[in-house]
């Protein structure tokens, strides 16, 4: 069962204004059409999961979510998504700071990407945040959103 925030991006193919309104004043250049967003199929997501996915994962301009991530008030897979907890806003605010990096420069992103990846496997991980150069701007930005909305009170 998809709540109401599913059912506004599954037709809008972007975030429902609800959303973005949440995240906008930290993305001053970025408009809402420019965030895409697909809702992976339930047995996508089920494959997905077992092989340790996240719950939302960006590829391009695109975020890709699973199943009911949109609508939650806690956690799903290990990360706090909810739209009205700080931590869950910063949290989007990570993800959608990857589609700002790839509107910047997608050619920057891509070689970022191999070149981590390989670092990342060279110590034994696939994917290591720590040495992936956006994935670790994006985690500065996420600290940055969270420090924000927690001082706004
Ligand atoms: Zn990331």
């Amino acid at each position: 069962m998809s709540g109401i925030n599913e059912q506004a991006a599954v037709m809008q193919g972007c975030l429902p204004f609800s959303c973005w309104s949440t995240v906008a004043p930290f993305f001053p250049t970025l408009r809402r059409e420019q965030v895409r967003i697909v809702v992976q199929s339930r047995t996508v997501a089920t494959y997905t999961y077992w092989i340790g996915m996240p719950a939302v994962t960006v590829y391009g301009d695109t975020n890709v979510c699973v199943p009911g991530v949109l609508d939650v008030s806690g956690f799903v897979r290990r990360n706090f998504w909810s739209w009205t907890d700080p931590r869950g806003i910063a949290l989007w605010g990570h993800e959608i700071k990857h589609v700002e990096q790839w509107l910047a420069n997608p050619a920057a992103f891509v070689w970022q990407a191999a070149w981590g990846i390989t670092r990342s496997l060279l110590r034994g991980k696939v994917y290591d945040h720590s040495v992936i150069e956006y994935e670790r701007e994006a985690i500065a930005f996420q600290r940055h959103v969270l420090e924000t909305l927690m001082h706004r009170g």
